[in-house]
């Protein structure tokens, strides 16, 4: 009896280790200098705005990760919208991706809410934590190899802290690519809905990235889309067994 009750302190100062990291993770990112280009661009979007948000605030710096700290589930997106993430200070919110992203996580029962419209919107995420190849928004959601490798060592520490990650899923091809440097993988070729094996605790899943480019040409049509969750809901049942 004794056992499991230091077997539950152990566990719990543990969990409250990794919540400070990430936080702290998070405070470093926010305050994260190092790619001059994409935080003068942040700025700039954020100085001239668009008519719709004419009224608002950006965010306009670094947009840190969001989710379940003792998530299994690891999303990787690409880049901060810029009048979406960049703007409120989220990721994939205040943007169609995100509408596509949270409605399709609401579905399958990782969120608590179906939209994500401004940081203060209740949205809860449940075994899901959402990060990306970049966290400042860049120029035609392009951001240089540089700046890619600048910002995979947010992505490495975030890898290192989230121990209960089992299932990722990259949106995009840099971000199926990234992964997969990061990682140190051997070189695959990136397919819509494959699921790759990493290792035994680990299954990459491919995605298309939901953003308009994609979803407004029929790239990605919301069954493809809902599929990838459903998928994944599958791959969590079957992995606990
Ligand atoms: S993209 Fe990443 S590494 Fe570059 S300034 Fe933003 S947070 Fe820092």
């Amino acid at each position: 009896m004794l056992n499991v009750f230091w077997i539950v302190i152990t566990l719990n100062i543990l969990g409250l280790r990794d919540n400070i990291l990430l936080s702290n993770l998070k405070k470093q990112i926010i305050d994260c200098t190092l790619c001059p280009r994409l935080l003068q661009y942040s700025t700039n979007i954020g100085r001239i705005k668009t008519k719709r948000f004419a009224n608002e605030q950006y965010w306009s710096r670094p947009v840190p990760s969001f989710g379940d700290p003792r998530a299994e589930v690891l999303i990787i997106g690409l880049a901060p919208a810029a009048h979406g993430g960049n703007r409120t200070g989220r990721m994939f919110t205040g943007d169609s991706s995100g509408d596509w992203l949270i409605k399709a996580l609401y579905e399958s029962k990782f969120a608590n809410i179906q939209t994500s419209d401004h940081k203060d919107d209740g949205l809860v995420l449940s075994n899901v934590y959402i990060t990306s190849v970049v966290r400042c928004a860049p120029p035609n959601n392009l951001p240089l190899g540089s700046e890619i490798e600048n910002c995979s060592e947010y992505l490495l520490k975030e890898l290192q802290v989230l121990k209960a990650i089992r299932i990722v899923l990259t949106l995009g091809l840099v971000a199926f690519h990234t992964y997969r440097r990061v990682c140190h993988l051997e070189p695959v070729t990136f397919s819509h809905g494959k699921t790759y094996s990493i290792d035994k605790n680990i299954t990459l899943v491919a995605s298309y990235h939901p953003s308009k480019q994609n979803t407004n040409t029929g790239r990605l049509t919301w069954k493809m889309w809902t599929s990838i969750f459903r998928t994944i809901r599958l791959l969590l049942i079957s992995e606990s067994d």
